[in-house]
């Protein structure tokens, strides 16, 4: 067996199998997995992988057990955060196992490591790493075991493997197997600059660049205008099917340089950095991010709303409109979504009793369930993983869709973690550092998967294991991640290397990346292209640490610009010559922006205004733009957004509504304080009934505005009717009327009182940061709401109406109402602004069932002849229709 092995071979290598040929029986590159996976196989070792969440709850567990036996240097710490210090503590023990470290070896050791050793004698045996899996390995070499393995082939020289690696190849070499360096450097033209980069690396000989394009810096401002500068060179290679491509993915993702490829045609490199954040992954994280108390309606919501969420199409509707109109349990919504979802499990299941109650119980399950404080019983928490992993494992289906599957084993991970923990109650932070380790690997794009092409692309430069023609090195920017502290004191060291232990030291494993870098560059026979894109992902991205051990040969001479392209020059220019290629880019038929329309023709809607049944609300917009209540209220038009939370604002209005209602009941009102008294009562129910984003850490200070100011507003509301004598008629009572003339009207009125001498009186509550907008309607003669409801509420009378501003405590009515306690000057009264509207009814109505559509906000719109309301002069301010007007073009 031909074996060549990286130490980050694994996944995406290059070339495809070892050898020159056009294939390879019985060989192939692997890294370390991968080794030891073909190791223990032919040594009869191994057994089922176990997930690092696994092994960490497994040490977390030793760590504790030990403690109990004496005081140990992580005593601290691991009182304070026992998951994180777990981990931790676990990458030094692996570190020292793969190094050769085995407990006890050591006869007066120094604390720390005698405090492992205990550790590791505590309690269960630690489940398998890959330290354990190596050394495994190694102790049935050292036995004398055969690995049958005929030629082994290192990317690293032996003194840049880690010290268990090193022993690995050392004992497979004693052990027959023909052991050697891979060769990675491709033969180049010495007198070319590539040959001069070559000699550089090898000798750290400097000559001048002459700029043959064997070399090149191609910089961008952006990572997408160098994707498009990348396939476009791509696109040009007049090469095809001489020697290969290779993409180095610095970033582990070609996604971006993917997308400029497809769109030229071009065959993809199908390489996407694994993310915990995919679709499906996030079922594990929020099926228990909403048992928690307060209720996280946020989190309900993304449960939901998930491209694949665990509850089906129709009930999840149900269950997201109510949170999205009331984010709460229990609340109106809430009950009424059940009532609808109860109604559609009977239909569903054909009125069968049985399969109904089955249906329902799986339904509720991820919705209305126990909730917990700050920590759940183990048997609850084993409760959803288990849920999680039965739904992902139906939902995977006989295609086994691999991000299901990925859930699957996260879930089973957490589970078997709960039981290497053996404690109840988990706290929640444990369990949420659970859930992120068990789902921290993530998984690439499914979706996106490589092309057959003389392309190849491998996420990181040591993944190169022989010469190529052409190098990119994609998004040539940005750091290596920092590799961590290295724990060990001198006396620790020395004990260590005392027992042939030896952990291998950040310098070492320092000096291996160096040596990957520069493969990169003797990897490439005919040219090497470093792609430096200033921004990535929006991000200010610095120079790789590479171009700075490059930039003594790259400035010899002062000559950096002969190498050096800007990507954005391939996109200005028709020709360009790149890297070897000409670039040829065509201009296209350049295409005007539609414009903006004042007037648009409409369809015969004639039948359809005349079933129409206006709101206050509708009839506001018709006067603010004639094309905006088309669209919204004829047409029902909406923008489509995405179900979200209502701001701190709506949450206002809605808890006061709420309150309103169980405040103000039909009958004498209650003195300000007994109802403010009432409010302060029910408050905190109601809250986590419609409002419960206000119980979040995050909203103490909106929960704290609003304990005060709404008890407070609704009982200045009490004492300013009982002061009048006004009496309760009800709250969230049905108003309906036909006018005739093709006007009819419905709505809700907010709050409607009586007086022994005013009568009948409509107040609507508004909750709003200032009052302005409402008191300019009621002082221009443009109050459409209060307006309307005032002639609706009892047909062919005028009856007062106002405004009650909650956030300002102040009644807005014009002069002359018997409502008004914050009486505004009004240039015209609210009987004639009703005339009024009722005009621009009839008048809107006509223009549109002759097919035209006005946009008003738009210069030029056409108005209705004797228009009474005219619309204001700036009616687009709130409106999402002005990218279908055009509004933007016509300023
Ligand atoms: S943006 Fe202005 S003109 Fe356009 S539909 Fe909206 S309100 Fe009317």
């Amino acid at each position: 067996m031909h074996i060549v092995f990286g130490m980050v071979a694994d996944g995406f290598a290059y070339p495809d199998f070892p050898g020159d040929g056009p294939g390879c029986l019985n060989g192939c590159i692997v890294g370390p997995l991968g080794f030891l996976e073909i190791l223990e196989t032919k040594l009869g070792l191994g057994g089922p992988p176990v997930t690092p969440v696994v092994r960490i709850t497994a040490w977390q567990k030793k760590l504790q057990e030990a403690g109990k036996t004496g005081k140990r240097f992580w005593a601290a710490s691991l009182a304070a955060d026992p998951f994180s210090t777990a981990r931790l503590i676990l990458s030094w023990r692996d570190a020292l196992v793969e190094g050769g470290w085995r407990p006890g070896v050591l006869a007066n050791a120094p604390a720390r490591l005698s405090d492992l050793a205990a550790a590791e004698a505590a309690g269960s045996p630690m489940p398998s790493g890959r330290a354990d899996r190596l050394r495994a390995v190694i102790a049935r070499l050292e036995a004398g075991d055969k690995a049958g393995i005929d030629r082994l082939e290192t990317v690293e020289a032996s003194d840049e493997l880690p010290p268990g690696w090193l022993r690995l190849t050392e004992l497979l070499s004693a052990g027959g197997t023909d052991v050697r360096q891979k060769v990675v450097q491709a033969p180049v033209e010495a007198s070319s600059d590539l040959g001069r980069l070559h000699v550089f690396l090898k000798q750290g000989t400097r000559a001048e660049l002459d700029g043959d394009d064997t070399v090149v810096e191609m910089e961008a401002s952006t990572e997408l205008s160098a994707a498009e500068s990348v396939a476009e060179w791509i696109a040009s290679d007049t090469e095809a099917g001489v020697g290969k491509t290779l993409v180095i993915a610095q970033t582990g993702s070609t996604a971006l340089l993917d997308l400029a490829l497809a769109r030229l045609g071009q065959p993809v490199l199908g390489v996407s950095a694994a993310s915990p954040f995919r679709g499906a992954l996030q079922v594990l994280t929020l099926a228990f991010a909403t048992v928690w108390k307060p209720f996280d309606a946020e989190r309900f919501l993304d449960l939901l709303t998930l491209p694949n969420p665990p509850v089906r199409w129709a009930p999840g509707q149900f269950l997201a409109r109510a949170v999205s109109r009331q984010p709460g349990i229990d609340g109106p919504e809430w009950k009424r979504a059940w009532e609808n979802i109860e109604k559609w499990v009977l239909a569903e299941t054909e009125d069968d009793k049985r399969k109904a109650t089955k249906l329902l119980g799986e339904l509720r399950a991820w919705s209305d369930v126990a909730r917990f404080e700050h920590t759940m019983p183990a048997i609850d928490a084993k409760g959803i993983t288990d849920r999680v992993r039965t739904w992902a494992n139906t939902m995977a289906g006989a295609e086994r869709d691999p991000l299901l599957m990925c859930v699957v084993g996260a879930a089973k991970a957490l589970s078997e973690a709960l039981t290497k923990l053996d404690e109840t109650p988990v706290s929640r932070r444990q369990i949420e550092q659970m859930i992120d380790s068990a789902i921290a690997e993530g998984l690439g794009n499914p979706a996106h998967k490589p092309e057959a092409s003389h392309l190849r692309a491998v996420s990181h430069p040591g993944a190169i294991c022989g010469p190529v023609r052409r190098v990119v090195w994609w998004n040539f920017a940005g750091h290596e991640p920092a590799s961590p502290p290295f724990p060990w004191y001198r006396v620790e060291l020395e004990a260590l290397e005392s027992a042939g232990c030896c952990p291998e030291k950040p310098s070492n494993a320092a000096r291996r990346m160096t040596a990957y870098w520069s493969n990169a560059a003797l990897a490439a026979s005919h040219g090497i292209l470093l792609v430096r894109p200033a921004v990535i992902a929006g991000t200010e991205a610095g120079s790789h640490p590479f171009s700075h051990l490059l930039a003594p040969l790259f400035e010899e001479g002062g000559k950096r610009e002969r190498i050096t392209i800007r990507a954005e020059d391939v996109h200005e220019r028709e020709t360009i010559p790149v890297a070897a290629r000409t670039i040829t880019r065509r201009q296209d038929v350049a295409k005007s922006l539609p414009e903006a329309r004042e007037s648009w023709p409409l369809p015969a809607i004639a039948d359809i205004l005349a079933e129409k049944v206006e709101s206050p609300t509708s009839l506001e917009t018709l006067a603010t733009c004639h094309l905006k209540w088309l669209l919204s209220h004829v047409a029902d038009l909406g923008a489509g957004r995405i179900r979200s939370i209502p701001d701190a604002n709506r949450l206002f209005g809605n808890i006061a509504h709420a309150i309103a209602q169980e405040v103000f009941v039909p009958g004498p009102v209650a003195s300000g304080s007994q109802a403010k008294k009432l409010a302060e009562q029910i408050f905190d129910r109601v809250v986590q009934q419609i409002a419960a984003p206000l119980l979040k850490p995050g909203g103490a200070g909106d929960l704290a505005f609003a304990r005060e100011r709404i008890p407070r507003a609704l009982g200045t509301l009490a004492e300013l009717l009982t002061t009048d004598g006004w009496e309760i008629v009800g709250t969230e009572m049905e108003v309906t009327h036909d006018f005739g003339n093709g006007l009819k009207v419905k709505g809700y009125t907010d709050l409607r009182v009586r007086h022994p001498v005013h009568e009948t009186g409509v107040i609507d509550l508004k909750w709003s940061r200032r009052d302005k907008r409402r008191r300019d309607e009621v002082k221009k003669g443009r109050a459409v709401q209060i307006s309307t409801y005032g002639h609706a509420v009892e047909p062919g009378k005028s009856l007062p109406a106002a405004y009650f501003m909650l956030a300002q405590g102040s009644m807005l009515a014009e002069q002359a109402s018997p409502l008004a306690k914050d009486p505004v000057k009004a240039d015209r009264n609210l009987k004639d602004t009703w005339d009024a509207v009722v005009g621009m009814h009839r008048s809107w109505s006509d223009l549109a069932a002759s097919g035209t559509a006005a946009a008003s906000g738009i210069k030029g719109a056409p108005l209705p002849p004797g228009l009474v309301m005219v619309p204001p002069k700036t009616p687009c301010e709130y409106c999402e229709y002005g990218s279908l007007c055009r509004i933007q073009q016509a300023n």
